[in-house]
C-alpha cells in the first residue's frame, strides 16, 4: 500500500519514511503541502501522513484541498509539535482523521496507519453495499431488467434530452401473447422462465443505448433514443421474430415458444409528455392484440 508523506523537515521526513518502509509500505515523499497537493492531484492516495507547519501550503490547507476533490475516502494522519494542542483541534477540524505529536513513537505511527486501513476497508464495504442496494432498487428481481420505476425515470430523462436536442425518441410497449394460458397450462415456474427468456431476447436484440424495462406482469417497455418511428418499427419486428423463434425447454424434455405483440410510438408526432407517448404505444399494442396478436402496430397519427 502506498502512503504519501508530506513533511518539510528532512530529518523527520526520513524517519517517517524509514518506519513505514520497514513495515512494508511504499512511501512517496513531498517536501511541503504544495508538493503533496500536486502529487495527490496526479495520483490519489488512500493514506496520507502530513506535517502541520510547512511552507507554501500547510497541513490544514492540504487536507481541505484533498477533502474537496477526493472521490473515495483518504485517511489523513496529522503530525504536530508537542506544544501544539490547539493546532491538534484545528487539524481535526480541518478534516484530519488522526494526529500524532512529534517526536512520534514508531509503534504508535504504525498502529494509527493500521486503524486507518481498517477504516478504509469499512468505507469500501459500505460503498459496495450501497451500490448493491442501488442495483437492487433499480432492477426487476425476476428478469434482471430495469424495473418500472427505473425505466420510467430513464425514459423521463431521455424525453427531456431529445426534446432539448430536437432529436426523435421512440418507445416500444410489448406484451407476451396468451401468457395466462402458459401459467395455467405449465405452472408459474415455467411462466417465470418464459418471462426471463423474453427479457433475454429483448436485451440481446436491443442496441447499446436502448433501455429495456419490465413494465409489470408480462409487459415490457423499451426506450429507443435518437430513433425515428420507422427504425423503431424495424427493431420491434426483429424482437417479434426473435421471440417467436426462441424455444424454451421444459423439464419434460419438450419445449414451448411464445409470441409477443408490440406497439410503437415516436416523439416526432409531437407528444406533449412522456405519459402521452407511452399511452400511444400502449394503444398501438392494444390494436396489435385486437388484430390478431404476434404483430407490430405503430402509432402514426398526431396524439
Ligand atoms: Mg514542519
Amino acid at each position: 500500500m502506498k502512503i504519501l508523506v508530506a513533511e518539510d523537515e528532512p530529518g523527520s521526513r526520513r524517519l517517517v519514511k524509514m518506519v513505514l518502509s520497514a513495515a512494508g509500505y511504499e512511501v512517496v515523499e513531498a517536501v511541503d503541502g504544495q508538493e503533496a497537493w500536486e502529487i495527490f492531484q496526479r495520483e490519489p492516495f488512500q493514506l496520507i501522513v502530513t506535517d502541520w507547519m510547512m511552507p507554501r501550503l500547510d497541513g490544514a490547507g492540504l487536507i481541505q484541498n484533498i477533502r474537496a476533490i477526493q472521490k473515495s475516502y483518504t485517511y489523513i494522519i496529522m503530525l504536530t509539535a508537542i506544544d501544539g494542542k490547539p493546532k491538534v483541534v484545528m487539524g481535526l477540524e480541518a478534516g484530519a482523521d488522526e494526529y500524532l505529536t512529534k517526536p512520534f513513537n514508531r509503534q504508535e505511527l504504525l498502529a494509527r496507519i493500521a486503524s486507518g486501513k481498517r477504516i478504509l476497508r469499512l468505507e469500501e464495504q459500505l460503498t459496495e453495499a450501497r451500490q448493491q442496494v442501488e442495483v437492487l432498487a433499480m432492477h426487476d428481481g425476476l428478469t434482471g431488467l430495469l424495473n418500472r420505476r427505473a425505466i420510467e425515470e430513464h425514459a423521463g430523462a431521455e424525453f427531456k434530452m431529445v426534446a432539448r436536442k430536437e432529436r426523435p425518441m421512440s418507445v416500444i410497449m410489448l406484451d407476451v401473447d396468451h401468457f395466462k394460458n402458459v401459467n395455467d397450462q405449465f405452472g408459474h415456474a415455467i411462466g417465470d422462465q418464459v418471462l426471463r427468456q423474453v427479457a433475454k431476447v429483448l436485451q440481446e436484440n436491443s442496441r447499446g443505448y436502448d433501455r429495456v424495462g419490465r413494465w409489470g406482469g408480462e409487459e415490457f417497455l423499451l426506450i429507443l433514443p435518437d430513433t425515428e418511428l420507422r427504425d423503431a418499427a424495424l427493431v420491434a419486428e426483429r424482437l417479434r421474430t426473435q421471440t417467436a423463434g426462441t424455444k424454451i425447454p421444459l423439464e419434460s424434455g419438450e419445449s414451448i415458444s411464445v409470441q409477443i405483440s408490440l406497439g410503437v410510438a415516436c416523439t416526432v408526432n409531437g407528444f406533449p409528455s412522456l405519459a402521452k407517448l407511452i399511452e400511444a404505444a400502449d394503444q398501438s399494442l392494444y390494436k396489435a392484440k385486437q388484430t390478431g396478436r404476434n404483430r407490430v402496430c405503430i402509432h402514426e397519427s398526431e396524439p
